[in-house]
C-alpha cells in the first residue's frame, strides 16, 4: 500500500538524524563541524537518490523504478504508483481505439476522420480502396484536395450536412458514391462513404420500366382512340375503311394483351422459385412444337431452318418457362434475320451438358449493345422490333429462365455477319434415360 509522505515523519526523521550529531558535536567540542559534516553527507546522499531517479527517468527501460531509500522511499514508490495508473488508462484507451477501429473497419462504407480543417486524421481500409487514399502518406492531407471535384469542395466548405452528397468517384469510372458527412469528438468531421451504383442503376431501371411501359401501351391506345374518335355513334364509315379500322385496332389490341402477357410472365418469374421446377421435359417433343410454330412464322422470310435435336435428351425444369426461352430465341432468329437466310437450332450433348443454341446469318449485332439486350425493353432498332410485334421483353425473359435453372444466356454476334444466342445446363439437370443416341441420324428435315 502506498503511503503519502508525511511532514511530521520527515521532520522526525531529521531530529532523529541531527540530535545525535549534536549531541556528539557538544561532547567534543565541535558541534558546528559535526552539524556541518551530517548536513553535507546528508546532500550528498540527497544527490545519489535524484541521479538515481534521473537515471531510471532518462536510461534505463525498466518500467519499475529502484528501491527507493528513506524519504526516497515514498517519492519511488509515488513514482511507481503513477506510472501503474497511466499504463493501466493507456490500455485503456487503446483499447477504446482498438475497439472504434475495429468497428469502423467492420462497416460496409469508408470511413474517414477528419480535422476541422478537412484534414485526415485517419480513414479505414475501404477509404484505401474506394477513395484511392494512401496511408500513411495521406495523413495530415486535406480531403478537398485528394477528391478533386468543385462540388465535394463546395459541400464541405458550406457545412450543411443535413443532406447527402452523390457524386460519380472521381477515382474509379462509373461509381456513384454518396458522402455522408457528421460531427465526431469535440472538433473533427466523420465522412461516410457509400458505393450507391447499383441502387441508382435500379433507381433509373424503375424509373425506365415505368416510362417504358407507358409508351408502350400508349401507342396501341393512340391509334384505337383515334379510330374510335372518328366514327361518330349515329354513323358508320364505309365498309373498306371500317375493315381497314377494325384490323388495326385488332392488332394493336392483340399487341397490348401480348405485351400485359409478357410483363405478367416476368413479373412470375422473377418472384419466388417455383416448387415444380425440376420435372422431367421431353425437350425434343417442346422443339417438335416450337418447330411447328416456327414453321408457321417462317411463312413470308423463307429461311432456311434446321434443328438439329438429340432425341435423348431430356432435362429438369419448368415446362412452360423453358418453353418461352427456347421460342423467343428461334423467333427471334426469323424476326432478324433478312428473308432467304439461314438458321440452325440445335439441342445437343456436349461435354456431358445439355447445349441449345441458335445460329443465324441475319444482320448481327453491334458490340456495345450485346451487353443491354437483356434489359427489358432495351431493343437495337426499336422502329424495326415493333413492326415485328417484339417488346423488348423476350430477352429480359429468357435470362430469367435460365437464371432459375442455373444457366444463362450468352450471345456471340457480328454486326452483318450473324448471331449466336446459346445456353447449356449441367450434367445434374439432365434426365438420364439409356444411351443417346447420335445426332446425324435425328436431324430435322430443312424446312424452308
Ligand atoms: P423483342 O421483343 O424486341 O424482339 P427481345 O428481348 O427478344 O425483344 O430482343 C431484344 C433485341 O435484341 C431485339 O429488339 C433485337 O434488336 C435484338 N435481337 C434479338 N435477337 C436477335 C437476333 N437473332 N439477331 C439480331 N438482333 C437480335
Amino acid at each position: 500500500m502506498y503511503r503519502v509522505v508525511n511532514k511530521q515523519a520527515l521532520a522526525k526523521r531529521l531530529l532523529i538524524y541531527f540530535l545525535p550529531l549534536l549531541l556528539i558535536g557538544v561532547l567534543i567540542g565541535a558541534p558546528f563541524l559535526l552539524l556541518f559534516l551530517g548536513s553535507f553527507s546528508l546532500l550528498v546522499w540527497h544527490y545519489h537518490q535524484l541521479y538515481r531517479l534521473s537515471d531510471w527517468l532518462l536510461n534505463q527501460r525498466s518500467f519499475n523504478p529502484p528501491e527507493g531509500e528513506g524519504a526516497w522511499e515514498q517519492v519511488f514508490e509515488g513514482i511507481y504508483h503513477l506510472q501503474h495508473r497511466n499504463r493501466k488508462k493507456r490500455n485503456e484507451l487503446a483499447d477504446l481505439i482498438r475497439r472504434f477501429r475495429d468497428g469502423a473497419e467492420a462497416v460496409p462504407d469508408a470511413v474517414v476522420v477528419l480535422q476541422r480543417d478537412l484534414s485526415i486524421v485517419w480513414c479505414n481500409q475501404l477509404a484505401l480502396k474506394i477513395l484511392g487514399l494512401q496511408w500513411p502518406a495521406d495523413h495530415g492531407q486535406r480531403l478537398d484536395n485528394l477528391i478533386r471535384d468543385p462540388k465535394f469542395a463546395k459541400y464541405m466548405h458550406q457545412e450543411k450536412f443535413d443532406e447527402a452528397l452523390e457524386l460519380e468517384n472521381t477515382h474509379s469510372v462509373e461509381q456513384v458514391l454518396e458522402y455522408r458527412v457528421m460531427p465526431y469528438a469535440s472538433s473533427q468531421l466523420m465522412v461516410v462513404v457509400r458505393d450507391v451504383t447499383r441502387l441508382k442503376q435500379l433507381e433509373q431501371m424503375r424509373k425506365d420500366f415505368v416510362a417504358n411501359v407507358s409508351h408502350e401501351l400508349r401507342t396501341p391506345l393512340t391509334v384505337v382512340t383515334g379510330y374510335l374518335e372518328m366514327f361518330d355513334g349515329d354513323m358508320m364509315p364505309p365498309p373498306a375503311i371500317w375493315n381497314k379500322a377494325q384490323n388495326t385496332m385488332l392488332e394493336q389490341c392483340k399487341r397490348m394483351d401480348s405485351l400485359v402477357n409478357q410483363l405478367l410472365s416476368l413479373s412470375r418469374i422473377e418472384g419466388v422459385r417455383r416448387q415444380d421446377n425440376d420435372k422431367a421435359i421431353n425437350v425434343p417433343q417442346l422443339l417438335a412444337y416450337i418447330r411447328t410454330e416456327a414453321q408457321s412464322l417462317n411463312q413470308d422470310k423463307g429461311h432456311e431452318l434446321t434443328f438439329e435435336v438429340d432425341t435423348e435428351l431430356d432435362i429438369k425444369g419448368a415446362e412452360d418457362e423453358l418453353r418461352s426461352a427456347f421460342s423467343n430465341l428461334v423467333f427471334n432468329a426469323i424476326h432478324y434475320t433478312k428473308p432467304g437466310g439461314k438458321i440452325t437450332v440445335s439441342w445437343l450433348r456436349v461435354d456431358n451438358q445439355a447445349v441449345f443454341s441458335v445460329v443465324d446469318n441475319g444482320d448481327g449485332i453491334a458490340p456495345e449493345h450485346i451487353n443491354r439486350l437483356t434489359e427489358r425493353f432495351y431493343r437495337v432498332d426499336k422502329a424495326r422490333s415493333r413492326t415485328t410485334g417484339g417488346s423488348g421483353l423476350g430477352l429480359a425473359i429468357t435470362k430469367h429462365v435460365l437464371t432459375r435453372h442455373d444457366s444463362h444466356l450468352q450471345i456471340k454476334s457480328k454486326l452483318g455477319e450473324g448471331s449466336c444466342f446459346s445456353f447449356s445446363f449441367s450434367k445434374e439437370k439432365l434426365v438420364e434415360s439409356g444411351n443417346s443416341k447420335t445426332l446425324e441420324s435425328h436431324k430435322s428435315a430443312t424446312i424452308k
